[in-house]
């Protein structure tokens, strides 16, 4: 099939929710992939993070099709192998004692919600007074089901399906002050992303996520993290929230966690789990005995990479400082790990860069407008770092001599001066972290 017949009959067929690069996929191995004319990408998105270990893994194929050729699916009415042993090895690494296994994201962030509610229904320690409300973050992103949706704070996704669950309020992101402000008896969960992905990349300051477990612990309200996109080895460490030393009582994980097969996870704690019982929630397909088989191989790959993505992410993160300090239009670096992204002066700048990269064969993408992240593989080596900075760089340099010719190019420059000095240092006082501030801990 062309690309031409398939964007055709898509047209037709589908529903209209994506708004798709023109390139149709149909191998991929390692941190390449390649299209149906053979041209190849250097894949620095993993599919949104999903693809960690990348494209046809050894150890992976190898399990799926051992797996497959055993059992696929049994419900949740009977035992399988995988889960118990899956969930053993996700709490040991977490701190936390329990899992609930689903199919995506938005669904393990659907269950946590769940979770939160019926936890505060039978202990309600707010008097006689309701404790439901849930404090979520402005600019947050929690998925697209309507309680993951009622926590997103971000206008542009929720305005459509209004009215969302109730008893959801936003947060200043990173304002002490506000959250102070907002938190009394009645909440029954503060409920946040580690590191803001779909926002543009933003980890919470360590001052935050202290304070949120502070009044969390004394209210008896939960503290819910949401790391399925920075969680499960992405930041160098197991969850990002150890680079912070704080444990949550719930955290949600789901993008790389079966290399590619869609599942999902909720981990909490013995006394948090005490709040459900059989027949209050559940799946179909969530923890598969597929699934979960490959799941316990990504986990046992993981353990050896982990130190690999906290050193190439430290260099990555040193290459786009240096790419910052001849670039004017890149105004912050930020992230942990191998979750970057640097933030641009302009919405069209992002998208220029997107697309010229992807036509010379590298897959990034753009959040927020401005934002260019960057989620490559665990696999990934310095040469595909350097690969990709020589391309940025590229891409960049035409847009410095662009400006340059349209005369804003001096103004630039010169703030850009006086920003960043001689040699340029990246980041202003009171933004959000950057990757070199990951040593939290
Ligand atoms: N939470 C976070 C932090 C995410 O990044 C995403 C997806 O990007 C989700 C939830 C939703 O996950 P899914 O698309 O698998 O439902």
């Amino acid at each position: 099939m062309s690309l031409a017949s398939v964007i055709r009959a898509e047209q037709k067929l589908l529903l209209p929710t994506y708004d798709r690069q023109k390139v149709l996929f149909t191998r991929g191995r390692g941190v390449y992939l390649s299209d149906s004319r053979g041209k190849r990408y250097l894949d620095f998105l993993s599919g949104i993070g999903v693809n960690a270990l990348g494209h046809a893994h050894p150890a992976i194929q190898k399990v799926l099709k051992q797996q497959a050729g055993k059992l696929i699916h049994t419900s949740n009415l009977f035992y399988h192998e995988y889960q118990a042993e899956l969930a053993k090895r996700l709490t040991r690494i977490s701190g936390l004692d329990r899992a609930f296994f689903c199919n995506s994201g938005t669904e393990a962030w659907e269950g946590a919600l769940k979770l939160a509610r019926a936890y505060a229904r039978v202990n309600n320690n707010n008097g006689h007074k309701a404790k439901w409300r849930l404090l979520a973050l402005e600019n947050s992103f929690h998925g697209r089901t309507f309680g993951s949706l009622a926590t997103t704070g971000q206008e542009k996704y929720r305005h459509p399906f209004t009215p969302l669950v109730p008893g959801v309020n936003f947060v200043a992101f990173n304002d002490l002050a506000d959250l102070k402000r907002q938190f009394d008896g009645s909440v029954c969960a503060v409920c946040l992303e580690t590191i803001q992905g779909e926002g543009g990349i933003k980890p919470v300051s360590r001052e935050f996520l202290e304070l949120a477990r502070e009044l969390t612990d004394k209210s008896g309200a939960l503290l819910m993290l949401d790391e399925i996109q920075c969680g499960l080895g992405r930041t160098g460490k197991y969850y990002a929230y150890q680079h912070y030393g704080i444990t949550p009582d719930i955290v949600t994980v789901a993008k790389p966690l079966a290399a590619g097969l869609p599942l999902g996870a909720l981990l909490t704690t013995d006394r948090v789990a005490s709040g459900m019982h059989p027949g209050m929630h559940g799946t179909t397909f969530g923890g598969g005995p597929l699934a979960c088989a490959v799941a316990i191989e990504f986990l046992r790959v993981l353990d050896s990479l982990l130190g690999h993505v906290r050193k190439l992410g430290q260099y990555f993160v040193e290459e786009l400082q240096n790419l910052q300090s001849q670039h004017p239009p890149i105004q912050e670096v930020r992230g942990m790990g191998l979750m970057l992204a640097i933030e641009l002066d302009s919405a069209d700048t992002a998208k220029s860069v997107v697309n010229e990269l992807l036509q010379q064969g590298i897959l990034i993408n753009r959040t927020h407008d401005t934002v260019l992240r960057f989620l490559p593989p665990y696999i990934a080596e310095k040469k595909h770092v350097d690969e990709l900075i020589r391309a940025l760089g590229r891409s960049l340099g035409r847009k410095n001599n662009h400006r340059e010719h349209s005369g804003t190019q001096r103004k630039h420059r010169e703030a850009h001066a006086a920003k960043h000095g001689i040699f340029p240092t990246q980041n202003n006082e009171g933004s959000t972290p950057i990757a070199k501030s990951n040593t939290h801990n």
